[in-house]
C-alpha cells in the first residue's frame, strides 16, 4: 500500500465556497484570490472550480500566462503591482489588471509604448505595506488621466484588522476621504470584511481564504458562515506503541507519558507541510474521534494519543484538518492561521481530486 498521506481537495466545496461570497456581496464582482498555488489547492484546479468568477487575483506574470493558457478569459489582477517597467508590454499583451502602489510605477505606465492598461490604484489608508499615500491620490489620478494610457483605473485599498474588533472603520472613512470626487469603481473587501462589514463590498470584492471554506476570524468558524472546506489532510496510523509511566515520545522526548498508554505514529511530518511547532495536544482526528498529539512533530510522521480511541490499530484513517476538524483550530493550537497550513502543504502530498 501507498503511504497514506494525501490531500483530497473538494471541488464542490470550492464551487459552494464562491456562492457564499456571491451570497455576503450579491451586488459585488469577485476576484477570486488564487495566489499561492490557489492557497494550496492547486491554480489551475481552483481557477477551473471557479470559472464563474468575474476575475482572478494573482501575483505574478508567470501565474496569469498560465491562466492565460489554461483558456481563462475574465480580468486578471497582479496584486503587488508589476515590479519593473519591463513587464508591461507582456502586462498589455495577457490583458491583465495591475495594482499600481507607488509613483515610480505612474512615469512607468505613463512613458509606456502601450495603453488599454487596468489599473487597480492602490491607496495606504494605513496598513504601511504598499500603497500610495492619501493626500496624492487626486495628483496621481490627474497624471494617469494625462498619461492617456489607460483603459481603466480602479480605486483599491487593504484593511488591517478587518478580522479582529478593530474592525474596518478608520481605514474606511480616510479611503473615502482620499477618493472622494474621484471617478471610477473601487475594490477594497478581503474575506473578513465580505462576512462581516458589508458597506465595503463596493464594485469589487477579493475573497480569499473564505473560497477555501476556513474562516478569517480567530473567534469564528466557517461554518458559523456555512463555508465547507476545500482541504481534507488525510493519513493513517503507520504503528501503535503501548508506553508505560515515564516513557517519552519522539525527538528531544519532550512528552513523557504519566500513565500506561497508546500511541499512533501518523504518516505526516512538517516535509509533509504539518507544522512543527503544533505542540503536544495539538487537535486531530484518529477513526473520526478526536484526540491529541503528542510530542514533537518529526519530518515525516507525528505521534497521537490513542488512549481513548481503543480501536485504533495500524492502518486507521487519520485527519490532520479540513473535514471533521477545522484547520483554524489546528492552526490556532500551533500558534498560527489557517492561510499559513494551506498555503505550506508540500509538493510531495499526492493531491486527490474530490468531485
Ligand atoms: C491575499 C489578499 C486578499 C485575500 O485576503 P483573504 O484574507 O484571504 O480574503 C485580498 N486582497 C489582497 C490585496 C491580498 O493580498
Amino acid at each position: 500500500m501507498a503511504r497514506p498521506l494525501v490531500a483530497e481537495i473538494s471541488l464542490s466545496a470550492l464551487n459552494h465556497n464562491l456562492s457564499q461570497v456571491r451570497r455576503f456581496a450579491p451586488a459585488a464582482r469577485v476576484f477570486a484570490v488564487i495566489k499561492a498555488n490557489g492557497y494550496g489547492h492547486g491554480l489551475l484546479r481552483v481557477a477551473g472550480a471557479f470559472k464563474q468568477a468575474d476575475g482572478f487575483a494573482v501575483l505574478t506574470l508567470t501565474e496569469a500566462q498560465m491562466l492565460r493558457e489554461a483558456g481563462f478569459e475574465q480580468p486578471i489582477l497582479l496584486l503587488e503591482g508589476f515590479f519593473s517597467a519591463d513587464e508591461l508590454p507582456q502586462l498589455a499583451k495577457l490583458k491583465v489588471s495591475v495594482v499600481v502602489h507607488a509613483l515610480w510605477q505612474v512615469a512607468a505606465i505613463n512613458a509606456a509604448p502601450i495603453t488599454g492598461i487596468n489599473v487597480f490604484l492602490k491607496i495606504n489608508t494605513g496598513m504601511n505595506r504598499l500603497g500610495i499615500a492619501p493626500a496624492e491620490v487626486a495628483e496621481v489620478c490627474r497624471a494617469l488621466r494625462l498619461g492617456g494610457r489607460l483603459n481603466q483605473c480602479v480605486l483599491m485599498t487593504h484593511f488591517a484588522t478587518a478580522d479582529d474588533d478593530r474592525g474596518v472603520a478608520d481605514q474606511l472613512a480616510l479611503f473615502a476621504a482620499a477618493t472622494d470626487g474621484q471617478r471610477g469603481e473601487r475594490c477594497v473587501a478581503n474575506s473578513a470584511a465580505i462576512l462581516r462589514y458589508p458597506q465595503t463590498h463596493a464594485d469589487w470584492v477579493r475573497p480569499g481564504i473564505m473560497l477555501y471554506g476556513a474562516s478569517p476570524f480567530a473567534d469564528q468558524l466557517a461554518d458559523a458562515f456555512d463555508l465547507r472546506p476545500a482541504m481534507t489532510l488525510r493519513s493513517g496510523l503507520l504503528a501503535v506503541q503501548d508506553i508505560r509511566p515515564s516513557d517519552a515520545v519522539g525527538y528531544g522526548r519532550s512528552f513523557v507519558a504519566d500513565t500506561s498508554m497508546r500511541i499512533g505514529i501518523v504518516a505526516c511530518g512538517y516535509a509533509d507541510g504539518y507544522p512543527r511547532h503544533a505542540p503536544t495536544g495539538t487537535p486531530v482526528l484518529v477513526e473520526g474521534q478526536r484526540t491529541r498529539t503528542v510530542g514533537r512533530v518529526s519530518m515525516d510522521m507525528l505521534a497521537v494519543d490513542l488512549s481513548d480511541i481503543p480501536l485504533a490499530g495500524v492502518g486507521s484513517p487519520v485527519v490532520l484538518w479540513g473535514d471533521g476538524l477545522p484547520v483554524e483550530e489546528v492552526a490556532a493550537a500551533a500558534g498560527t492561521i489557517s492561510y499559513e497550513l494551506l498555503t505550506a502543504l508540500a509538493p510531495r502530498v499526492p493531491v486527490r481530486e474530490m468531485p
